[in-house]
């Protein structure tokens, strides 16, 4: 067999392999007193990783997709107003997404590699009756990395409910999410919460929570419904045993694993972890004449990276030539650049010696 290439993309990533092993230990019962305790813990831990000491909790088998689709099908019925602030694809699917339960979205897009400046926003929701605004802390597609603080400030002011999509910044990119006054922050495992895919991840502001206790009309999606979510979560948080949906056991059990260790090495570490590697990874890319998708260092993430091919580069042959130096990178994603760039993830348990195997299998390719 031959040996396993370093996964350097946006997700999934490399993972601990501490959490790793919680995977594949033999399964409990979803009930197992052990099992309530993983489950409680993890729940717990959730709220110092998010930065959010009130904030609700939820884990769900699934994807960082169902993560939205649960924040919007329980804040949102039919007719609601809705600012959606893309910075990317995955502003365009959160705005999808929404109109399936009724929303009347109003869709702000920034420039390719660029931000929506904050003056629009703020004029569209001095203008609007707004319920609701999404934004996408780091759009996925361009590696364009959103103030969150900024525009909590400004659902704040408005008194508009936000969710962030921090599918590809929990636990990389700072958030505090209480702090900011953001009401609901999703994520997915597999990315830099650093658990193999399978759950979706958020926490809900009390607002939020009071906000779906005061909707008119039942959520329109039933697996979604935190009516049947929440006592489940209130039940593991206090090690009781309960049933709605099978939650994915060993899953659960990585996820508290990787929580602790997330905590250990603590939050303003991680960020500055992430920062610093970031930079590190940018610089050699510069270093190698190359340019990136976002316009400027203020709106550069710092959980992935997305250059231009230099000139002259065939994307394909290139991204096949690093994968066969031993490291795996991804393509474009943006629809309409697709082929003019490529995307190098480093988050989670990201390293020096991550980042440098990668520059490597980069420049090999390119000579
Ligand atoms: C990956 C990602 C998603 C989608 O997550 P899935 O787990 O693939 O469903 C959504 N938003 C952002 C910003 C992402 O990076």
């Amino acid at each position: 067999m031959s040996e396993r290439k370093l996964l350097m993309i946006p997700g999934p990533i490399e993972f601990a392999p501490e959490v790793m092993e919680k995977l594949g230990q033999p399964t409990v019962s979803h009930v197992a007193p052990a099992f309530m305790e993983s489950f409680g813990r993890a729940l717990e831990l959730m709220r110092k990783v998010w930065l959010a000491p009130s904030g609700q909790p939820f884990i769900v088998a699934g994807s960082g997709t169902l993560a939205m689709d649960m924040a919007g099908a329980n804040l949102i019925e039919t007719g609601d107003n809705v600012l959606v602030v893309s910075t990317g694809y995955f502003g365009e699917r959160y705005a999808e997404l929404l109109k399936r339960y009724g929303a009347n979205v109003t869709f702000l897009q920034s420039e390719v590699g660029d931000v929506v400046p904050l003056e629009t926003v703020e004029a569209e929701l001095a203008s609007g009756n707004y319920k609701l605004m999404t934004f996408t802390h780091v759009d996925t597609s361009t590696s364009v990395l959103v103030d969150a603080k900024a525009m909590g400030a400004l659902a704040q002011k408005y008194n508009v409910l936000s969710i962030l999509d921090g599918v590809c910044s929990v636990a990389g990119e700072e958030i505090r999410q209480e702090e900011w006054g953001i009401d609901v922050v999703v994520t997915a495992s597999q990315k830099a919460v650093g658990v193999p895919p399978g759950l979706a991840l958020l926490v809900a502001s009390e607002k939020a929570m009071s906000a779906w206790r005061n909707r008119k009309t039942a959520v329109g999606n039933y697996f979604c419904d935190w009516s049947l979510w929440l006592p489940i979560m209130q039940a593991y948080e206090g090690r009781n045993p309960s049933y709605f949906a099978t939650p994915p056991v060993n899953l659960i059990q990585a996820l508290e694993r990787s929580l602790e260790l997330i905590l250990a090495e603590g939050m303003d570490a991680r960020f500055a972890r992430h920062k610093r590697l970031a930079n590190k990874f940018r610089d050699e890319m510069r270093s190698l004449g190359m340019i990136f998708i976002p316009k400027s260092e203020t709106v550069q993430a710092n959980t992935l990276t997305a250059p231009y091919y230099p000139e002259g580069v065939n994307g394909g042959e290139f991204l096949g030539k690093v994968g066969q130096n031993g490291v795996v990178i991804a393509g474009g994603l943006l629809p309409s650049h697709k082929t003019q760039y490529f995307r190098v993830g480093h988050m989670g348990i990201v390293s020096e010696e991550h980042i440098d195997r990668t520059v490597d299998a980069i420049k090999k390719a390119l000579n």
